[in-house]
């Protein structure tokens, strides 16, 4: 068995590699450059910090792990603390004594692995010190950030390719988990990491269950959601993110939920920094918080059991989409991306684009990535296939998304596409503008309200004629109309819709329509039971294995607050409800439940015999 296997089981108690793993640890151990391209989620950390602690061993110093964000750096080095590898980190959270004494501890040759933010590590006294210590080698963590196309441009990374020039003979390992092959030159190209071997896996995430619903009453169908699929048999909610586009809406929707018995809190860049600091503490310690947040929440949260990603608004494009879905799942247990999404978002989306005050070629981009995200949104085929043929992956029918699970029906729209444009074109040719869904769809099925007699619009040709549709059928259509860029949202009025050069064809007869049938949402999907028994780790135990389970939780919680740890540093849930099963009654026995490593075992391992053995 080769040292870093070894590591793996004892320090880390994880049996095996998952996926390139392997291959890049062998590869960083023996001093090899590489570039680590991996979903979130993947285990991109072990990938350095195995071979570190391998070279380590060897005599050839620390590692050195370069990362901008701050709470994750925190967190790796509880979480490294806890498996008994001396971690430290350097950032602007310390003191000036506490630096002091971290860089003392580094001289002294007393640390394994040291996690730098990027500013400080190109101070010329830090690049000084680290040429008179030994280390064994460097780990660029979100090496994305060197790109200066991306969102996450940080200017200091550029300034890492001196790391090269000025140790030579230290390994590099760069890792992100942005996918796209011009971010990926870029790395390579400024980080003067040429020479480097790049493993490239796959960017599924096969225990994410993807679903997009038709809205109908959002707030509702998330708290069914959350109720069906992510409510304990104790009460207790899984953690989970809930995204929405405005503040307000996040406030609001916070407080709702909160009203619904939910342990929710809001998060967004508009709220005061403390308050902003201690919701993001509180969801990554405490069990089961529901953060509702804008996108300004996500960026360095590492938390393994986010149990679910719900949209309650649709993201820009398709990167967002999938960046913000990863967050979920990270420990590899099931875990839901739910989206519900309607004609409104579509209006909404297509009028940011419009009324940015972005030039024309930035507006076209713009467009191109919403389009991809609505193709998403309105296909009857594989989501996963869809979404992993985005970044130039091929995929087959997964089995574990809506439309694998439930596909949806398809049917013939022409007439009703037919009859939407028309009555679009006559509407606006009798009053001389344009008009939004809700009215037009009042003109299809001839309700003769005051708007509509007031126009006159009851005279119309197209007056009626949609009669044998209800209300929400033909908003189905209109937002398909949107999506497919038949219908387009006027620069003028509010939502108001337009015909497009698109819509020409279709209007004269020339093109057929295939949409997606409506479906009246469910209150409750049978069908999602499946997920939340999957995604529950208590799923299925007898009621001594679930007293176990709490017993077993209440210590946890307990070891962690004594810690100052979130509880997943101390044990996974994965973990701890194999051990709530298994009932070990030995170490010998407690040794072989994965997450187990001989220090935590030596640790904890006597408690725990205690605390399953105590019924
Ligand atoms: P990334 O940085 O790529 O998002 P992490 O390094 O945080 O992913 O790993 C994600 C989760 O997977 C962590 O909780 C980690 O403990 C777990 N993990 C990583 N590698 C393994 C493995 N070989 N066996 C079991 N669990 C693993
Ligand atoms: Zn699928």
């Amino acid at each position: 068995m080769s040292r870093a296997l070894e590591v793996l089981n004892e320090v880390f108690g994880y049996p095996a590699f998952r996926g390139q793993q392997g291959d890049i640890v062998e590869h960083v151990a023996a001093g090899g450059d590489s570039l680590v391209l991996m979903p979130t989620g993947g285990g991109k950390s072990l990938c350095y910090q195995i071979p570190s602690l391998v070279r380590r061993e060897r005599g050839l110093g620390a590692g050195i792990v370069v990362s901008p964000l701050i709470a994750l750096m925190q967190d790796q080095v509880a979480a490294l603390t806890e498996v008994g590898v001396r971690a430290a980190y350097l950032n602007s959270t310390l003191s000036g004594a506490e630096a002091a004494a971290i860089e003392r501890s580094l001289r002294n040759d007393e640390i394994d692995l040291l996690y730098v933010a990027p500013e400080r590590l190109m101070t010329p006294r830090f690049l000084e010190l680290l040429e008179r210590v030994k280390i064994n080698l460097f780990a660029i963590d979100e090496a994305h950030c060197v790109s200066q196309w991306g969102h996450d441009f940080r200017p200091e990374y550029i300034q890492l390719s001196v790391l090269h020039e000025r140790f030579p003979s230290v390994p590099r390992i760069a890792l992100t988990a942005t996918a796209d092959a011009i971010t990926r030159e870029e790395i390579v190209h400024r980080l003067a990491l040429d020479d480097a071997q790049i493993f490239v896996s796959s960017f599924d995430r096969p225990n994410i269950r993807y679903r997009i619903v038709e809205k109908d009453n959002a707030r509702s169908q998330l708290l069914d959601f959350i109720r069906a699929e992510h409510t304990r048999a104790d009460g207790t909610t899984d953690a989970g993110i809930v995204y929405c586009l405005s503040r307000r809406k996040v406030e609001e929707t916070a407080e709702w939920l909160k009203g619904q018995g939910i342990r929710a809190l809001p998060y967004h860049a508009g709220m005061e920094f403390g308050v902003r600091q201690e919701h993001q503490e509180r969801f990554q310690r405490e069990e089961g918080v529901v953060m509702c947040a804008t996108i300004a929440f996500g960026m360095g949260i590492d938390k393994p059991d986010v149990r679910f990603v719900a949209h309650l608004d649709l993201p820009k494009s398709v990167e967002g989409y999938y960046q913000e879905t990863g967050r979920a799942g990270r420990d590899g247990l099931p875990a839901n991306a739910w989206m519900a999404y309607g004609l409104g978002d579509v209006v909404q989306q297509r009028k940011m684009i419009d009324e940015s005050e972005a030039d024309d070629v930035h507006k076209r981009v713009q467009t191109g990535k919403l389009d991809a995200l609505l193709g998403l949104c309105e296909t009857a085929s594989c989501r996963r296939v869809r979404l992993l043929a985005y970044f130039g992956e091929e995929g087959r029918p997964c089995g574990n998304c809506d439309t694998c699970l439930e596909p949806p029906a398809t049917w013939d729209a022409t007439r009703e596409t037919q009859m939407a444009l028309s009555c679009v074109f006559r509407a606006q040719r009798a009053s001389g503008f344009n008009f939004g869904a809700g009215h037009l769809i009042d003109i299809l099925r001839g309700s003769s309200n005051e708007k509509i007699l007031q126009r006159g619009h009851e005279k119309l040709s197209t007056f009626g004629i949609g009669a044998a549709l209800s209300e929400p059928e033909w908003r189905a259509i209109f937002r398909q109309l949107v999506a497919f860029g038949l219908l387009a949202v006027d620069h003028e009025g509010f939502g108001s819709l337009v015909l497009t050069e698109a819509s020409k064809p279709v209007l004269k007869g020339g093109q057929s329509i295939t949409m997606r049938r409506y479906v009246k949402p469910a209150r409750t999907r049978q069908s999602s039971g499946r997920t939340s028994e999957r995604a529950d780790p208590t799923a299925g135990m007898s009621p001594r294995e679930r007293a176990r389970w709490d017993r077993l939780r209440a210590w946890r919680t307990e070891t962690a607050k004594h810690d100052g740890v979130p509880a997943y540093v101390i044990f996974h849930d994965a973990t701890l409800a194999e051990i709530a099963r298994g009932a070990p009654d030995s170490l010998d026995d407690l040794r072989h439940i994965p997450g187990m490593g001989a220090r935590k075992l030596d640790r904890f391992g006597d408690e725990i015999l205690e605390v399953v053995g105590a019924e």
